[in-house]
C-alpha cells in the first residue's frame, strides 16, 4: 500500500550499493514499484502512467548526492514530482472583482457540496472581511434549501430568503440582484446535485452559470470516493468551465489517489480541502502534505 511507498523505493535501491548517477535500469525498476503503489491507491491509470513517465525522465542519469542513498534521491525525485502533479501553489479564491463576486459550487450529491459552502462562506466573512452572501439552487431536494438556511445560521452568513416554487435559474438572478442592493461582495451559490453525472443536471449548471457569469466555479468532490471521483471530475469538466476543485472527506483519506488526479483530469487547481464535519474544518490545499502522505 500507499504508507511505505518510501521503504519500497529505499529497498530497491539499497540493494545497489554504487554511487554516482541513476542507472535507467535501476530508475525503470524503482518506478515500477512507484506505479504499482499510485494504482492500489486509486490513482486514474493515464495519471499513474504520465507521472510514472515524468518522474523517469528526470531521475535516469542524475549525479547522486554524497549525502543521501541512491534510495533517498529518488524519493526526491518522487516527491518532487508529486508536489508539481498536485501543483505546487496554493491558490485563494478570485473574490476580489467588481462586487458582487459570484462563486458557483458544483458537485454530485452527498459530496459535502452544502457543507463546503458554508465553510467557504465563513472562511470568507473571517479572513478576508467580505460580506457574503448564500443562496441554494437545490430545488429538488425539499430540505436542501432549508439546511443551507441553518448552516448559514451557524456561521453567521446571511442566506437568501427561500421563494417556494421559484426555478434554480430564477433563485441565482435574485441572488445577484439582492447582492447588488444590498452591497454584498460574494456571493455563493450552492448549486443542486443528483447521483449521478447527467444531462439534466449539465444543463442547469449551464443554465446557471450563463445567467450569473461566476468568478469561481469550484467543484466539489468526496476523494474517498477514488476513480469514480476521477469519472465525476470528467463528467463536470467536460461541460463546465471549471477554475478549481475542493476535495473533501480528506480526514478519512490516508491514500490522497483522488487528490493526485484530480489536477490532471480537470486542469484546475485543488483550492481546498475538507477535513471534518465542522464548519471551520476547510483549509488551503497543501501539495506538500499530500505528497507526504503518499510517500509514507
Ligand atoms: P451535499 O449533498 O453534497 O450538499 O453534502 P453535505 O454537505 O450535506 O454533506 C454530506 C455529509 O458529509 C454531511 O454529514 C457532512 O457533515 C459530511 N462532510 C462534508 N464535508 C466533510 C469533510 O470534509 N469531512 C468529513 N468527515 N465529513 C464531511
Amino acid at each position: 500500500m500507499f504508507d511505505n511507498l518510501s521503504d519500497r523505493l529505499s529497498g530497491v535501491f539499497d540493494k545497489l550499493r554504487g554511487r554516482g548517477a541513476l542507472s535507467e535500469t535501476d530508475v525503470r525498476s524503482a518506478m515500477r514499484e512507484v506505479r504499482v503503489a499510485l494504482l492500489e491507491a486509486d490513482v486514474a491509470l493515464p495519471v499513474a502512467r504520465d507521472f510514472v513517465d515524468k518522474a523517469t525522465e528526470k531521475a535516469i542519469g542524475q549525479e547522486v548526492l554524497r549525502s543521501v542513498t541512491p534510495g533517498q534521491m529518488v524519493v526526491k525525485i518522487v516527491h518532487d514530482q508529486l508536489v508539481e502533479t498536485l501543483g505546487a501553489d496554493t491558490s485563494e479564491l478570485r473574490v476580489d472583482v467588481n462586487p458582487p463576486a459570484v462563486v458557483m459550487m458544483v458537485g454530485l450529491q452527498g459530496s459535502g457540496k452544502t457543507t463546503t459552502t458554508a465553510k467557504l462562506a465563513k472562511r470568507l466573512t473571517e479572513k478576508q472581511r467580505k460580506k457574503v452572501l448564500m443562496a441554494s439552487l437545490d430545488v429538488a431536494r425539499p430540505a436542501a434549501q432549508e439546511q443551507l438556511a441553518v448552516l448559514g445560521r451557524q456561521a453567521s452568513v446571511d442566506t437568501l430568503p427561500i421563494i417556494a416554487g421559484q426555478q434554480p435559474v430564477d433563485i441565482a438572478r435574485r441572488a445577484v440582484q439582492a447582492a447588488r442592493l444590498q452591497a454584498y461582495d460574494v456571493v455563493l451559490l450552492d448549486t443542486a446535485g443528483r447521483l449521478h453525472v447527467d444531462e439534466q443536471l449539465m444543463g442547469e449548471m449551464k443554465a446557471v452559470a450563463a445567467a450569473t457569469s461566476p468568478t469561481e466555479t469550484l467543484l466539489v468532490v468526496d476523494s474517498l470516493t477514488g476513480q469514480d471521483a476521477v469519472n465525476v471530475a470528467k463528467g463536470f469538466a467536460a461541460d463546465v468551465d471549471l477554475t478549481g476543485v475542493v476535495l473533501t472527506r480528506l480526514d478519512g483519506d490516508a491514500r490522497g489517489g483522488a487528490a493526485l488526479s484530480m489536477r490532471a483530469v480537470t486542469g484546475q487547481p485543488i483550492k481546498f480541502a475538507g477535513v471534518g464535519e465542522g464548519l471551520e474544518a476547510l483549509e488551503a490545499f497543501h501539495p506538500e502534505r499530500i505528497a507526504g502522505r503518499i510517500l509514507g
